[in-house]
């Protein structure tokens, strides 16, 4: 089955100067990162603050550009930006950003927005649009009397919901979530999370998932990718990355999440701060935080390898056979 969306070894960097002239320094954002998605499904890739995951979730829908490596959508080459063949790909592809009031105008209403993808594409008769608004905005949970509302009229998971509305507008395939729920408080946050995943199963779609937050990457996920520095370091289904993680850095997200019954005393706690991408450490960019770090991990960089349960990991220690993982 071809993926609905497959990226082979994306790479980013960025030039970042510390003053005005001073020396540009390469920063290396995203670095050889291979990944799937199937129609339908959702993946979640999880990560601190600075591990790239937002510089991924752009450039898998080129947004940001791919300096090398692909991006292929059902089976073919993403075109480049801003070319008219990515602006009709746009369509089937769509983002949700963290910040529902940055990416809604506070000068137009919540229906206008909602519609204007419609225009855009030239998706459906004029005649029509204010039903298909009213429809989006139905399937979201906002009412018909916030249709001429502006975005500061209404709460902040209101306009989530309004942004999500337009991202379905023009019926896409894929939509990449960046963080879709972390600035809402925690009681919308589930409300939210629960009607994305009602819409995915109801429109069929495929999901990118970006976000810190593992307790909400667990409840929507059927995969998860975990990113450290730009890379991925440890993939797999959502159920066996919760049940059995594997790399030390997932195990420590993993037991930051609170089970019902578990004690607080097994949680692994992280040494230290996430390194500056613009000093990356040699070898395994972990090896300085790493409870079990060795020679080996300070000189040479492990490789994402399959070490079975159809997962894949990039550690010098996790064993490499099914048989070691189940013991
Ligand atoms: Fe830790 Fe070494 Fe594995 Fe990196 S490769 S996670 S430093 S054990």
């Amino acid at each position: 089955m071809t993926p609905l969306l497959q990226a082979r070894d994306l790479a980013r960097t960025y030039q970042i100067r510390r003053s005005l002239f001073g020396k540009a320094i390469p920063v290396r954002a995203v670095d050889g990162v291979s990944l799937f998605v199937n129609a339908g499904e959702t993946l979640g890739i999880v990560g601190e603050s600075g591990s790239g995951k937002s510089t991924l979730g752009r450039m898998l829908l080129g947004i940001d550009p791919v300096q090398s490596g692909d991006v292929l959508f059902e089976g073919k080459t993403m075109p480049k930006l801003a070319t008219p063949e990515w602006r009709a790909l746009r369509a089937k592809m769509q983002l949700v950003y963290q910040d529902p009031l940055a990416a809604l105008d506070r000068r137009l209403t919540i229906s206008s927005q909602i519609g204007e993808p419609l225009d855009i594409h030239g998706l459906i008769p004029r005649e029509h649009r204010a039903a298909r608004v009213e429809e989006l905005m139905a399937a979201v949970g906002l009412r018909p009397d916030q249709a001429d509302r502006f975005p500061h009229e209404l709460s902040g998971g209101q306009r989530q919901r309004a942004v999500i509305a337009r991202a379905l507008a023009s019926r896409p395939k894929l939509i990449v979530c960046d963080e879709p729920v972390s600035a809402l408080d925690v009681s919308i946050q589930a409300q939210v999370v629960n009607m994305l995943t009602d819409l995915q199963a109801q429109n069929k779609l495929a999901m990118v998932f970006i976000s810190h937050d593992l307790k909400v990457v667990r409840n929507i996920a059927d995969r998860v990718a975990v990113m450290y520095l730009g890379r991925i370091v440890e993939e797999a289904s959502s159920d066996v990355i919760f049940r059995s993680p594997q790399h030390p850095y997932t195990q420590a997200l993993v037991s930051s999440v609170p089970v019902p019954g578990k004690p607080l005393e097994s949680r692994v706690i992280l040494q230290g701060e996430p390194p500056n991408p613009a000093n990356r450490p040699s070898g395994c960019a972990f090896h300085p935080r790493c409870p079990i770090a060795l020679n080996v991990c300070r000189s040479t960089t492990p490789e994402l390898r399959s070490i079975g349960q159809g997962r894949t990991a990039a550690c010098h220690v996790v064993p490499g056979d099914e048989a070691a993982i189940a013991a």
